[in-house]
Parts: C-alpha cells; structure tokens; sequence
C-alpha cells in the first residue's frame, strides 16, 4: 500500500522527537510566527522546515478586520511564502460558516472592509436595512486607535433592530474581548458581542474564532487531516483550549502575550511548550 505521507527527514524531526507523528500542524500567527510587523526570530526557518520534511502546514488567527488576501501579503512580509488556502482567518471562518447554513443569505454587517470582503467572495448578499437581514455578523467595530469605525457609526443600532426586529440570527467571528494596541488597550469584537447580548440577553448563535472548534476545524479540512493527525501551536489559553476541544496535540510558546504560570491557571495544559517555534524542532523543551 502507498504511504500517505512522505518519510520526515532527519533535518525536520529526530527520530525519537515526539512530534515527528504529527502530520499536519496549525499555527497561531500573533505571539507565534510574528508580533505586529516583526518575525519572531526562528519562525520563518521553522515553518521551512516543516515544510521540507513533508509536514502539512495551516495557519489560523482570529483576526476580524483583515481579508485572507491581506494577509498573504503580510505573512510575504514576514518571510514565510504562504497562499489564501493556508491560511483560516476568522473573517473567512464566519463568511464560510454562514454561507454553509444559508447559501447567498442577506446579512447585515458590523465590522471592517476586510469582513465585508470575505462576506461577499462567500456569495452572501449584504444589505444596509436591518429590517431585511437574515444574519447579523459582527466583526470588530473599532479602528487600530480604539476609535469607532466611521462607516460603523449606526450599525450597533442597526444590528440591535435586525436581531431584535426581524428575528436575524448572531454570529460573530471571534469572541476577544480587547486588544493590546501600541499605547494601551482598546477594545475587540467581544466589546460588539457583549453590547448586543446584554441588550438582547442573548448570546450569539455561533462564534467562529478560537477557543471555539469552528475556525480549527476549517484549517483541519484545509490540510485533509484528522484533529488526531494534528498538532495546534499557540500562545493563548484560546489555542489549547479550541485544540483541546478537539482531541489535538497542543503545543504553547512563551514568545506570545501570556505566560505559561498564566496559562495553567486558566486549565489549559499544553502537551508541550517552549520559548518559540523554532525550538519545537530541537525538542529543547525546558
Ligand atoms: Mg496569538
């Protein structure tokens, strides 16, 4: 019988490296393969290797703001050639999701132009008049500065009379509820989620970025691989956890926002941990 995977060569995992089983890995971006703009040293040559030893690659943020095409030319920037069908960002997620449940279904939008791209390449027809939506999306309503999008300033409105109105279903792409900016915290799509289910005392119908399984679950059909074939690598309890719910191996770095101490105070106990995705292939593990 033909072996499904090529053989992994010695430069990409020793032979008794406890990884070397895994067929696929997915990858967290912030905190994992970059902060901002910056490549974290090592990861670029990681991924490479990977690669090179026959190991399927997938990467997944729950990034609400940017379309999959944007960020191709992000991770060029950053030194790791990947095309769209890498990558599951949670805009993509929560535009595929819905056009699964509801083929060409008429949404009404809170977010970024990046969303409302990937909303329509999935076929999803959006509309400005709540009265008529089927879906309320929401996405983050805020700008890099914290500041409400111009083109967002009567969609909390209009998102509360679709829901409230014309009974729309919620769905949201991820469910973080601030975001570090360079001078201080501002806040994230949980700031939209968590205004509109107070309101409604209702809580979304379906969230898509991580912890929960959605958006992991798209990367794993991406790679045509079991959650058992696959290891998650992040920096968040959010990685562990979506992994966790899963049944995949987990792999925490220290190179992101949240401290291993942190992370086990929240249950989320990785299979393994390192300081960066690079020594993930050395097996330094401390
Ligand atoms: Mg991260």
């Amino acid at each position: 019988m033909q072996r499904r995977f090529p053989d992994v060569n010695a430069e990409t995992f020793p032979e008794d490296h406890p990884l070397r089983r895994c067929h696929g890995f997915i990858f967290d971006v912030d905190g994992v393969l970059c902060r901002g703009d910056d490549p974290i040293p090592g990861s670029p040559e990681a991924i490479d290797r990977l690669r090179r030893g026959g190991k399927k690659v997938a990467f997944i943020s729950n990034n609400s703001t940017k379309s999959q095409s944007s960020y191709v030319e992000k991770f060029a920037r950053l030194g790791i050639p990947v095309d769209a069908h890498d990558l599951v960002l949670s805009t993509y997620g929560t535009a595929q999701y819905v056009a699964a449940q509801k083929p060409q279904a008429r949404v009404y939008m809170v977010g970024a132009p990046g969303l409302r791209e990937e909303l329509e390449l999935a076929g999803l027809v959006l509309t400005d008049d709540p009265m008529e939506a089927e879906y309320v999306v929401v996405g983050s309503a805020f700008d890099g500065s914290g500041r409400v999008r111009e083109d967002n300033i009567d969609r909390i409105t209009g998102a509360l009379r679709a829901l409230y109105h014309a009974g729309a279903k919620f769905v949201a792409t991820n469910p973080d509820r601030l975001f570090p900016a360079q001078d201080g915290v501002i806040p994230g799509t949980g700031a939209v989620i968590g205004a509109l289910s107070y309101m409604l005392d209702q809580q979304p119908d379906a969230i898509i970025g991580k912890p929960s399984p959605h958006i992991v679950r798209i990367a794993l059909e991406r790679l045509s691989l079991g959650p058992d074939e696959c290891a998650i690598v992040g920096d968040m309890d959010t990685d562990m956890l979506s992994g966790e719910r899963l049944g995949m191996t987990r792999v925490f770095v220290r190179s992101g926002a949240m401290t291993e101490e942190k992370l086990l105070t929240l249950c989320a106990k990785p299979d393994f941990a390192f300081d960066a995705v690079i020594d993930m292939l050395t097996f330094k593990e401390a």
